[in-house]
């Protein structure tokens, strides 16, 4: 069976990087009919942040991306926080001890420095494994007994795993395909710390195995752990999972990976997880099937010219195969892209419900305060809107009387038999009892063929004095929604 994980450690918002990778993960699982596992890996307390394993649970509901199993959501295979587990490694880390797979180590910090310098200054990296292990304190060079008094007085030390000499491994990525490693470039890795917790990679492979994970699908920059990762589970006698290394998320221009300080521009959080921290996704009126359609896009493509999928259609369409290797380049106009092409999808309901609490957060008095007719706006300037949060700047002249009018089209379009023409147009839309959009269009029209004016003329000078600028939809559209009364009453204040 199919069981995947997203293994998040608490130690801040997601960031887009880590909603990829779970909706990648969510993606693989149920087009597989597996499960979506969700394991909170807070073993590193000096990283815990308050809140951030609950912002964790929100930000994948907020993406309609839920775990089926996980914290607060018992599957028997809990519990789900690292913390809570925390005896439970200790017996693992004795297993390869015992085995002679990993040893303790008593290090001081700074003699571990002064063999790192004393590399560098010979122009040599310092790696911890076969070739240092004599010079260092650690149960492979020191007698047996020597080691025991060690531990029996309580010295500090680490648990390191035994990397082997000379050996060449093959491992295996589903999207990378083969990868040599020569063992000799490989660190001994800390596995367990005097602390009584665990490193990263004694308790995740180990809730790997326990939890039953088959695949394991994470960014790139876990690759470099897959050797030892690997090894790990050799050196327990257990199955691997498969493995799959996400590409990294890039800046938009230039070199290098998107970093969370470019987040701050460019790929925000979700939403922020404290009120002193900048907007999200959320906050910048994304809405979250914008989100995870783009997101989907960053590594992945579907073979076809496809864009626009909904969840359900990328579960059907997803595969790892057709995860790239190269890095994604992260683009913030396809970003809003997305969110463009979903708003014109959502009903002038949904939309006018979504505006007008953003115009009573701005106290607009409504012309009309009745729905159908703010539903009508939204209908009207829509499709020029990527956000709901444009609809104000798209149609304020709809709630609210011009007070400037724009420059450049009143020089042009204003003469010196301007007022007169307004005058009589004035009598014209008094005189109009229907105030529909089509016959107030049908008269103003035959009033202008009559009086033998120009269309050319007199449009955009009504234009300019209903809206006091050149935008916006059919303007008969307008004159119907903002009403006869109103109409009148602005092309009488340019006159003056
Ligand atoms: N806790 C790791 C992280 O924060 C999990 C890496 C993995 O998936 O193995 O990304």
């Amino acid at each position: 069976k199919v069981r995947v994980r997203f293994a998040p450690s608490p130690t801040g918002p997601l960031h887009i990087g880590g909603v990829r990778t779970a909706l990648f993960n969510y993606l693989f699982a149920k087009k597989h009919g597996g499960d979506f596992i969700l394991r909170i890996e807070d073993t590193d307390q000096n990283r815990y942040v308050e809140g951030a394993e609950q912002y964790i649970v929100d930000a994948l509901n907020w993406c309609g991306i839920p775990f089926d199993e996980g914290v607060d959501k018992e599957g028997g295979f809990g519990p789900y926080r690292q913390s809570e587990r925390k005896d439970l490694y200790r017996q693992y880390a004795d297993e390869l001890i015992s085995n002679g797979k990993a040893y303790y180590a008593f290090d001081t910090s700074e003699k571990l420095d002064f063999h790192r310098k004393d590399h560098e200054a010979n122009g040599k990296t310092f790696i911890y494994n076969w070739h240092n292990r004599l010079k260092l304190t650690n149960s492979l060079s020191l007698p047996a007994e020597e080691v025991q008094a060690k531990l029996d007085a309580g010295e500090d030390y680490v648990i390191r795993f035994k990397s082997p000499q000379d050996e060449k491994l093959v491992l295996t990525d589903i999207i990378r395909g083969e990868i040599h490693i020569d063992t000799n470039i490989l660190d001994d890795k800390v596995l367990f710390k005097s602390d009584g917790m665990p490193t990263y990679h004694l308790a995740n492979i180990v809730d790997d195995h326990l939890m039953e994970i088959s695949h394991v699908i994470r960014g790139e920059e876990w690759l470099p752990s897959l050797a030892l990762h690997q090894q790990l589970y050799d050196a327990f006698g257990w199955n691997a999972p498969q493995f799959a290394h996400l590409p990294l998320i890039m800046k938009p221009v230039g070199k290098g990976k998107l970093s969370k300080r470019d987040g701050e521009k460019l790929g925000f959080p979700v939403f922020p997880l404290s009120w002193n921290e900048s907007k999200g996704y959320r906050e910048e009126g994304y809405f979250p099937e914008a989100v995870v359609n783009f997101l989907a896009m960053l590594g992945w493509n579907p073979g076809t010219e496809q864009e626009l999928f909904s969840l359900s259609e990328l579960v059907d369409t997803f595969s790892l195969e057709r995860v790239n290797k190269s890095g994604a380049r992260f683009d913030p106009d396809k970003t809003k892209w997305y969110n463009q092409q979903y708003l014109q999808e959502r009903g002038d309901e949904e939309l006018a419900t979504l505006f007008s609490s953003e115009l009573n957060d701005k106290e607009i008095l409504f012309l009309a305060k009745n729905g159908d007719w703010l539903k009508k706006v939204v209908s009207l300037i829509k499709e020029r809107a990527t956000f709901v949060s444009d609809f104000w700047g798209l149609s304020d002249y709809f709630f609210v009387a011009p007070t400037t009018y724009n420059e450049k089209a009143s020089r042009k379009h204003w003469k010196e038999g301007t007022p007169e023409i307004l005058n009589q147009l004035v009598s014209v839309l008094e005189s109009i009892s229907d105030f529909s959009s089509e016959n107030v269009e049908t008269q103003v029209k035959l009033w202008i063929t009559e009086k033998e004016l120009s269309f050319g003329k007199v449009m955009p000078l009504l234009r300019l004095v209903i809206v006091g600028d050149m935008k916006g939809p059919h303007i008969f559209d307008i004159l119907e929604m903002i009403g006869k009364e109103e109409s009148i009453q602005r092309i009488q204040t340019a006159i003056e």
